[in-house]
């Protein structure tokens, strides 16, 4: 028998895993500068949790979630994105309380799931990184988001990106928008594809975010939400404007640019990026956006919220595949003889503890192999001691690089490649 992984999950193995943690490292890097604290919540969560905030007829909830019952009967759910359990916890633990900072800012990491059918760029175990910010509705800290989403992509070294930003106003906006689509797609009914016919009947925005290649021509001349803006709304996107262009900020409106889900308003906003890693096709990087009715949806009182995701394994295809990510290994032990190979256990965590990155031979191969072995390695250093030179408290160092070599106290081993390394 040999086992496979299970369809749509990928293994991320030693080399690859070096680029994870580089992105996660500038992630953690940039957030931090930005004062958001990583959040860590389940992997599951009741199913409700997912179903109130994404909705029963989107596409995660009506089709892709992995949802189970566990032994106690309980209905739970792999969390197919972030936001959802954020807010539960947000909620649970009281975050709204007197005693935090507002805005609360967090942001998130890790595997999200989705049955889906697997293609390139597509699995059922996927990553996604995000940030949420609680308790502002101010379009100063829309900007804020915005400006660090990008801060996290230049700093990975992602450039020429587009910035595309909308707004779905307020809820009284939303509201004659909303009316506006029936009025508009109501004609077209009989030509819309089957699950627009239903999104038309319950969340006619969603038509507007329609793959279905003849949806898409209709959906070409369907009102603009601009249009339906009240001042209050409007004034506050002309605001928001405002503050990107003080920030040399380009970025482009695209009116089409819709959420299905009610709770968002206001600004939304995507990055995106035409690059050969996707065909030269143009891709959403990150996508974010306000949603001031999610907290309340979750059973928290009336708290305003904005944030952004990003798929992981969709940002790794644009990072730079020349990026050194190696680590360097400063020391390799060569023993020479059965008592040096004892001490060398010692000597090796005593290395270890001094701050330097050390390994040796587990395998009492010959001296030759294991010089072979510290160069695979990319050993900065080689250690070499044999039984006469632990007797005299000696060992001799060798610069891999230059084959520079010097005589060293065992003793003080650390403390001497600390001198070497100065010079
Ligand atoms: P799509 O329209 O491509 O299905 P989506 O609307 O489902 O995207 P979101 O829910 O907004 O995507 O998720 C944000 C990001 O997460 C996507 O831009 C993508 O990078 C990533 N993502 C979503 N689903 C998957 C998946 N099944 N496999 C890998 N990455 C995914
Ligand atoms: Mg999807």
């Amino acid at each position: 028998m040999r086992y496979q992984k299970p369809k749509g999950t990928m293994d991320i193995l030693p080399g690859e895993s070096s680029k994870w943690q580089y992105v996660e490292n500038v992630a953690k890097d940039v957030f931090d500068r930005y004062r958001f604290s990583e959040i860590r919540t389940p992997i599951f969560e009741s199913y409700e949790v997912f179903e109130r905030s994404s909705g029963d007829t989107s596409d995660i909830v009506s089709k892709e979630m992995y949802d189970f019952k566990d032994k106690g009967d309980r209905h739970l759910a792999l969390r197919p994105e972030g936001t959802a359990g954020v807010v539960r916890s947000y909620v649970e633990n009281k975050l709204y309380g007197p005693e935090h900072v507002k805005p609360y800012k967090v942001w998130y990491k890790g595997p999200m799931f989705r049955y889906e059918r697997p293609q390139s760029g597509r699995q059922r175990q996927f990553h996604q990184i995000g940030v949420e910010a609680f308790g502002s509705d101010s379009p100063e800290l829309d900007v804020e988001i915005i400006t660090m989403g990008l801060a996290f992509l230049n700093e990975l070294g992602i450039k020429n990106l587009k910035v595309a930003i909308n707004t779905l106003g307020d809820p009284e906006s939303r509201a004659n928008y909303h009316q506006a689509l029936v009025d508009y797609f109501t004609p077209f009914k009989d030509q819309l594809s089957d699950d627009s016919k239903v999104r038309l009947e319950k969340n006619p925005l969603r038509i507007l975010d329609s793959k279905d290649k003849n949806d898409k021509e209709i959906v070409k001349d369907a009102p603009s939400i601009l249009d339906y803006l009240n001042d209050a709304s409007a004034q506050r996107f002309e605001y928001l404007k405002s503050l990107l262009d003080d920030l040399d900020i380009n970025y482009e409106v695209d009116p089409t640019m819709v959420r299905g889900l009610d709770y968002y308003n206001h600004t939304i906003f995507e990055f995106m990026v035409t690059d050969p890693a996707f065909n030269n096709k143009e891709i959403t990087v990150l996508a974010g956006g306000r949603y001031n009715g999610l907290v309340e949806e979750l059973g928290g009182p009336e708290t305003p919220g904005i944030g952004f995701g990003l798929g992981v394994e969709r940002l790794l295809l644009l990072i730079d595949n020349e990026l050194d990510l190696t680590t360097d290994l400063d020391v390799y032990l060569v023993t020479i003889g059965e008592k040096a190979e004892k001490a060398s256990i010692k000597i090796l965590a005593g290395l270890r503890a001094a701050g330097f990155s050390a390994d040796k031979d587990y395998l009492s191969r010959k001296t030759k192999a294991q010089f072979k072995s510290a160069n695979n390695l990319n050993a900065k250093y080689t250690v070499t001691i044999g039984d006469n030179e632990l007797e005299n408290d000696t060992a001799n160092v060798k610069n891999m690089a230059t084959g520079e070599e010097h005589p060293v106290s065992l003793e003080n081993l650390a403390e001497e490649l600390k001198g070497i390394e100065e010079k």
